[in-house]
């Protein structure tokens, strides 16, 4: 039965430029019937889905979002494979009404590759409601191609957009490119180079021959690998002649083809749109609402103030919004645990499931509101069209250093105004379009003082510098940043060499944003976390434990401890003792006593396990090397911990700073206890605070690079990041003991 539905389901093929209403449209129509999954190697997303018109099984593939059909990024990649590999009976490309001429550029490239075309002009409310009118008709009849009106958010038009698609995929016939003409020159150039494409066959089953000879002379990599591929000789050929163009054009204009490209396909446009198809109800003078709003917006002084203000209240909002919701978590991880414990028989199965699963799941699940947040946050600045405007603003500094404009977001997110989180801001790192820019970005952010380095900052800064904390605190905060973008400069010009790409200038007009799109945005992302972390993270969590628990304490170290609780409870009367045990409120000074004395035996015990265990010998065996930078091995556990999770630090140092010192106050903080330490002074806190900025990232964070590089890149974050901080300590910690400043 399925084999047969899937074999007669026409494919359709879902395209456009990003924001024209693609994932709006594909959801109306396919409701909940949808597979979401990735391009095999890539992160780009692929989304399926189905319905069922007029007896026909259809299935439809949401194409990524593009401008262009060019190799510039995966997703124009992705689109352009899938066209030409999977051949869909019909192409729906989706355009954004109000931004015609721009959206038809990609348009113009279905057209010339031959694609079965149907165009769904998207956005007729939007465009009426400025006054423009188009007439689909006529534009239908200048592109040969069917032409519907509809609104995507309503559903008007989508019925007879279904109809029309199905017409053109039933339909057999070959793919039938057009010919846009790029001028004397290039035209010329474009008939050798297809007539040698043709006579030698070569690509044709993949492009028409046309579309080949373009993409050389737009110097497409992929075309030209493929190309390499299929005929060395051939492709020698053909880039020998483009040479020669492309030297001619530069000589006589001072211009790379690409450009001359770029510019008649705008001519070709023109010259369709000038035919009286766009109508404006009033004189506009350009002057659109969103002009008017960006006048302000992006202003060069009021501009970078609402920014600021813009991404303090979201950041506010994500923090704050999500402590509930974490809260709520946090005390059901809590119950589990509780639950667990009194199940279970004390042994190493339960604290196998106790620290190790119900921890390590609990620290994923734990991000999730903050990342619902945080991008219901970014999809609301996104689906406005704000985003673009900050990344615009930006794009002037963050170029400085290699960076793009839309390399600000994930800065921000991942604590660039002190307490965010990597794991989100590494995924926000996919509105970049370039890879190694994308790259540089997602290697730098790990570098920002997100929410789990902030109480170590505190702590330190407390104990150590408690007169300057604010002050100290801002250092901090701006220490990440110069150290995140000077970094992400030194990638840019080794490991991640390139050029930059150019900044769109064009910004999308304003937009409200509808809660069902900002609801499945928020969604998807948020879902993708949980798959990803999830999965890697519990495995990770159950070695950590391992680490810390194994080998355990010796039958005769145990049997020391016991030895000390029974000499313990000798020394107290029985019904004190009773008292202190009862598991009830307690009211005698006695009993008291007696806890706390008990609770100082139980510490030691737990240090001398940790001190046993293999991360206390690696912490021990790293002291030969860490002692460079003043770390003892206890900070050097702690260290160790961190990589699992940075909030891990505090409570680590707490364990092991308990030992030994039998007489401890309950009262007596970590802080305080640093301090006393002979292995600690002001010189050996910043060491350690500026390690902990900068080394490897945690766990969670090092997966999603994974996912969203691969684990060689995740791998170079770890050594490159922990190499370079431990520099940073050790210059820190030996000028300042030279210095005298400790
Ligand atoms: P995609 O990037 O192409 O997937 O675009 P989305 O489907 O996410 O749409 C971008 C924004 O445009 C969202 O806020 C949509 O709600 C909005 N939108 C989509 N179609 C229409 C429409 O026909 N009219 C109006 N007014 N807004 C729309
Ligand atoms: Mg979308």
């Amino acid at each position: 039965m399925n084999v047969t539905v899937s074999s007669t389901a026409i494919c359709m093929a879902l395209a456009g430029n990003p924001n024209a209403g693609k994932t709006t449209l594909f959801n109306l129509l396919t409701g909940a019937r949808q597979h979401v999954g990735n391009y095999p190697g890539i992160t780009v997303e692929r989304k399926e889905g189905f319905l069922t018109f007029k007896k026909q099984q259809i299935s439809i593939v949401d194409l990524p979002g593009t401008y262009s059909l060019t190799a510039y990024s995966s997703e124009e990649l992705v689109a352009r494979d899938f066209l030409v590999n999977e051949r869909p009976q019909v192409v729906i490309n989706i355009v954004d009404a109000s931004n015609l001429e721009r959206n038809l550029y990609l348009t113009a490239q279905f057209l010339e590759l031959g694609a079965p075309l149907v165009i769904a002009l998207n956005m007729v409310d939007v465009a009426e409601s400025r006054g423009i009118t188009i007439k689909a008709e006529k534009l239908s009849e200048f592109l040969g191609v069917p032409v519907i009106p509809i609104v995507a958010r309503s559903g008007k038009g989508t019925e007879a957009l279904l109809e029309a698609a199905l017409t053109v995929a039933t339909r057999e016939r070959e793919w039938e490119p057009i010919s846009i003409s790029y001028g004397d020159d290039l035209n010329s150039a474009i008939l050798e180079l297809v007539a040698e494409i043709e006579s030698q066959n070569f690509l044709i089953n993949t492009y028409p021959a046309r579309f080949t000879a373009i993409k050389y002379l737009e110097n497409d990599e992929q075309i030209l690998a493929r190309g390499r591929d299929e005929s060395p000789d051939i492709a020698e050929k053909l880039e020998q002649d483009v040479e020669k163009v492309s030297k001619h054009f530069q000589k006589t204009f001072n211009v790379y083809p690409e450009a001359i490209v770029a510019d008649h396909r705008y001519g070709y446009l023109k010259s369709v749109l000038r035919g009286g198809i766009i109508t404006h109800a009033f004189d506009i003078d350009r002057l659109y609402t969103s002009d008017r709003i960006d006048k302000i917006v992006t202003n060069r002084l009021l501009g970078p103030v609402i920014m600021l203000g813009v991404l303090f209240g979201l950041y506010q909002v994500t923090f704050s919004w999500s402590e509930i919701p974490v809260s709520w978590l946090e005390a059901f991880f809590g119950w589990l645990g509780v639950t667990v414990d009194s199940i279970i028989p004390d042994g190493p199965l339960k604290s196998l499931i106790i620290s190790g699963v119900i921890d390590g799941v609990g620290g994923v699940f734990g991000f999730v509101p903050l990342i619902m947040f945080m991008f219901l946050g970014i999809s609301i600045l996104e689906d406005s069209g704000y985003l673009a405007r900050v990344a615009y603003m930006m794009d002037r500094i963050f170029r400085i250093f290699g960076l793009h404009g839309s390399s600000v977001m994930p800065f921000i997110v991942s604590g660039g105004i002190a307490g965010g989180c990597a794991v989100p801001g590494v995924m926000a790192t996919r509105t970049l379009r370039s890879p190694k820019e994308r790259l540089a970005t997602l290697l730098t952010v790990p570098f920002m003082n997100c929410g789990a380095k902030v109480p170590v900052l505190a702590l330190l800064i407390g104990a150590f510098f408690a007169e300057n904390k604010a002050i100290l605190m801002f250092a901090f905060t701006m220490l990440a940043w110069i150290v995140a973008l000077f970094a992400a400069k030194f990638l840019r010009l080794t490991f991640l060499r390139g050029e930059s790409t150019p900044f769109v200038m064009e910004l999308p007009p304003y937009r409200l944003p509808t809660l069902r799109g900002l609801l499945i945005h928020t969604w998807e992302r948020t879902w993708q976390y949980i798959k990803k972390a999830g999965t890697v993270i519990l495995g990770i969590s159950v070695l950590l434990w391992a680490l810390m628990t194994y080998p355990g304490l010796s039958d005769h170290q145990l049997d020391g401890f016991t030895k000390q609780r029974e000499t313990l409870s000798l020394v107290y009367p029985a019904e004190i003792v009773a008292e202190a045990i009862s598991g009830e409120e307690i009211f005698s000074a006695g009993a008291e006593e007696y806890v706390q004395k008990l609770a100082v035996i139980d510490r030691a015990e737990s240090e001398q396990a940790l001190r046993s265990s293999f991360a206390g010998k690696i912490g021990r065996g790293l002291e030969s090397v860490s002692q460079f930078a003043g770390f003892d091995w206890r900070t050097n556990i702690a260290l160790v911990g961190g990589v699992a999770a940075k909030e891990v630090i505090v409570s680590t140092l707490g364990t092991a700073y308990s030992m030994g010192e039998v007489d401890v106050e309950e009262s007596d903080s970590l802080g305080k206890r640093l301090q006393r330490s002979e292995n600690w002074n002001r010189v050996v806190a910043v060491a350690v605070l500026v390690f902990i900025m900068f080394y490897a990232p945690c766990f969670v964070t090092v997966v999603c690079i994974a996912k969203e590089s691969s684990w060689g890149w995740a791998a170079f974050s770890m050594a490159f990041n922990t190499i370079f901080a431990f520099l940073m300590a050790v210059i820190i910690y030996q000028v300042g003991m030279l210095l005298n400043l400790g």
